[in-house]
C-alpha cells in the first residue's frame, strides 16, 4: 500500500487536524503537519510534495540524506530520531530542526558543531514521558535541570519538547505531562502525536504532530 496519486490520505490528515484543532478551540493553523517519509518510497512522497507539503521528517541521518539531498529547496526538514554525537556535524549541516536532544553530550557536541558552522537548527528536547528503558528521551524528573544546562552550559536555544508516548497506554497522560514540563519551563511548542493518536495530542496542545503511515501509507522496512 502507497500514498494514491491524489495524496488522499495526506488530504485526509490536513482535513483531521484542522477539524481537531476547531474542536478544541484552537486555530488550524496553529498545528503544523510533520509528514514522515521515513522508510517510504519516493512515489508515495512525491505526490505529497506536489500537494503543497513542505515540512517533512525522518529518523535516520544517513537514509534521510540519501533521500533528500538535492531536493531541499524550500522544505523544512525535522530529525525525529535517536542520534549519535558521530552524527552530530551532519545532523547540524542537513536538518532545520531536531527533535531528539536527550543528553549532555549531544548537546556538548550540537553546540560545537553549530558554532563550526554557523548554523542553529531549531532544538526539542525529547522526554521519555514513560520511563521506558528502551526509549530515547530525558526522564520527565531530569527535564527541568537538563533544559536548564542546554539553556545555560551550552548555550543552546530550545524550542519546544518531543514525546512518543508508550504504545500500549492511553496517551493523554502522557500528552499532559509533556505541555506541564513545557509549561514550567517557558516553552511554548509540544512535538506530539502520531497516525494513531494526533487527534488526541491537538486537544492537549500539540503544535506540531508527527504523521508517516496515515499520510503515505504503510512503511516498507528498509534493511539495516
Ligand atoms: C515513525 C515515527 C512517527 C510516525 O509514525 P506513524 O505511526 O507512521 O505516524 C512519528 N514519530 C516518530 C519519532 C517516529 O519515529
Amino acid at each position: 500500500m502507497s500514498a494514491a496519486p491524489d495524496a488522499e490520505g495526506y488530504r485526509d490528515v490536513v482535513a483531521r487536524i484542522a477539524r481537531a484543532a476547531q474542536a478544541a478551540g484552537r486555530d488550524p493553523a496553529s498545528v503544523t503537519l510533520v509528514a514522515v517519509s521515513k522508510q517510504q518510497p519516493w512515489e508515495a512522497i512525491e505526490p505529497v510534495l506536489a500537494a503543497g507539503q513542505a515540512v517533512f521528517g525522518e529518523n535516520r541521518v544517513q537514509e534521510a540524506m540519501a533521500r533528500w539531498e538535492g531536493r531541499t529547496e524550500g522544505l523544512e526538514l525535522r530529525l525525529i530520531g535517536p542520534l549519535q554525537t558521530n552524527k552530530a556535524r551532519e545532523a547540524v549541516t542537513f536538518f532545520d530542526v531536531i527533535e531528539s536532544l536527550d543528553r549532555e553530550k549531544l548537546a556538548r557536541s550540537l553546540a560545537e558543531e553549530g558554532q563550526k558552522q554557523g548554523r542553529a537548527p531549531r532544538l526539542y528536547v525529547q522526554v521519555n514521558t514513560g520511563e521506558e528503558p528502551q526509549k530515547a528521551g530525558i526522564i520527565p524528573a531530569e527535564a527541568d535541570a537538563f533544559i536548564a544546562a542546554c539553556r545555560g552550559a551550552y548555550g543552546l536555544q530550545v524550542e519546544g519538547l518531543m514525546c512518543i508516548p508508550p504504545a500500549e497506554e492511553p496517551p493523554g497522560p502522557h500528552f499532559a505531562l509533556l505541555r506541564k514540563i513545557a509549561e514550567r519551563n517557558g516553552l511554548a511548542r509540544l512535538s506530539m502525536g502520531m497516525s494513531a493518536d494526533f487527534e488526541t495530542a491537538i486537544r492537549f496542545g500539540a503544535t506540531s504532530v508527527r504523521v508517516g503511515s496515515a499520510v503515505f501509507g504503510a512503511r516498507s522496512p528498509i534493511p539495516k
